[in-house]
C-alpha cells in the first residue's frame, strides 16, 4: 500500500465538511481478454468517482474481485445483460466490467440521452445501470465497458445507482456530453440524501475502518 500518495490525493479532493463516513463495498466482476489493463480501468475509474463523490460525503471501496465466465466478455445484447444477475452479490454495489457492451436496440432513455447533446446512439455502450431483479438488494447493478469509456463512465453509472436521472446541461455529468465533467449543486443535495437512505436501510453495507481487510482499496495507487 503506497501509503505516500494519500495525502497527495487528499489534496485532489474537495473539501469535506464533515468527517469522511465509512466507504460503500463494491464488489468487481471482470471478464475481459486483458486482466491488467482492465484492473488498472477500473482503478482510475473509482478514483475519480470517489472525487466527485467526496462533495456528498460518499466514497467507494473495493472489497472483492471476482472473475466472470468468458461468455461475459463482450456483452452482446440485453438478454445476456439479464444474465449477469446470476452473478449478483447481495448488499454490495456490484460493477461488472467487461472489454465491450453492444446495444444493437438502444432503449428510449439512450436515444434521448443521446439527442439532448446532438448524438445518435452508437450502437455501442459505455456503461449501463440494470434491475437486479426479484427481490434482491440493491435494486439495481452496474455494467460497464473499458473501451467504449470516458473518464467518468463508472461516476455516471453510480449518479444512476443512486437514482439521479440524466441531465440537460452537456457539462453535466449525468449528461451525455463530451464534456461532462460536474455533479451541480441539487445533484449533491440527492446523492446525500439516497445515501442515508442506503446507509440507514443497509441496502449497501459499508466498508469498517478498523479492521478492514481491504482486498482492493480503490485508492491504491497503481
Ligand atoms: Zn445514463
Amino acid at each position: 500500500m503506497p501509503v505516500r500518495w494519500l495525502p497527495l490525493l487528499a489534496l485532489l479532493m474537495p473539501a469535506a465538511t464533515h468527517a469522511a463516513p465509512r466507504p460503500f463495498a463494491v464488489v468487481a466482476h471482470l471478464a475481459t481478454n486483458d486482466p491488467d489493463t482492465t484492473k488498472k480501468w477500473l482503478t482510475r475509474q473509482l478514483a475519480e468517482a470517489n472525487r466527485h463523490f467526496a462533495g456528498a460525503g460518499i466514497a467507494f471501496e473495493v472489497v472483492e474481485t471476482r472473475a466472470l465466465p468468458r461468455s461475459f466478455t463482450v456483452v452482446d445484447n440485453i438478454r445476456e445483460r439479464i444474465k449477469l444477475r446470476r452473478h449478483f452479490r447481495p448488499r454490495v454495489i456490484n460493477i461488472f466490467v467487461v472489454d465491450r457492451v453492444l446495444d444493437p436496440h438502444p432503449s428510449e432513455s439512450t436515444r434521448r440521452a443521446a439527442r439532448r447533446v446532438g448524438r445518435e446512439p452508437s450502437g455501442e455502450l459505455a456503461g449501463a445501470h440494470i434491475l437486479s431483479g426479484a427481490r434482491r438488494v440493491p435494486r439495481t447493478f452496474i455494467l460497464a465497458s473499458r473501451s467504449a469509456s470516458s473518464a467518468v463512465t463508472l461516476t455516471h453509472e453510480l449518479g444512476h445507482f443512486f437514482w439521479l436521472p440524466h441531465h440537460r446541461d452537456p457539462g453535466n455529468i449525468m449528461s451525455y456530453g463530451a464534456r461532462r465533467q460536474t455533479f451541480d449543486a441539487r445533484q449533491i443535495e440527492a446523492l446525500e440524501a439516497m445515501a442515508r437512505i442506503y446507509r440507514r436501510r443497509r441496502v449497501v453495507r459499508s466498508v469498517g475502518r478498523a479492521g478492514s481487510r481491504g482486498t482492493g482499496s480503490a485508492r491504491r495507487g497503481e
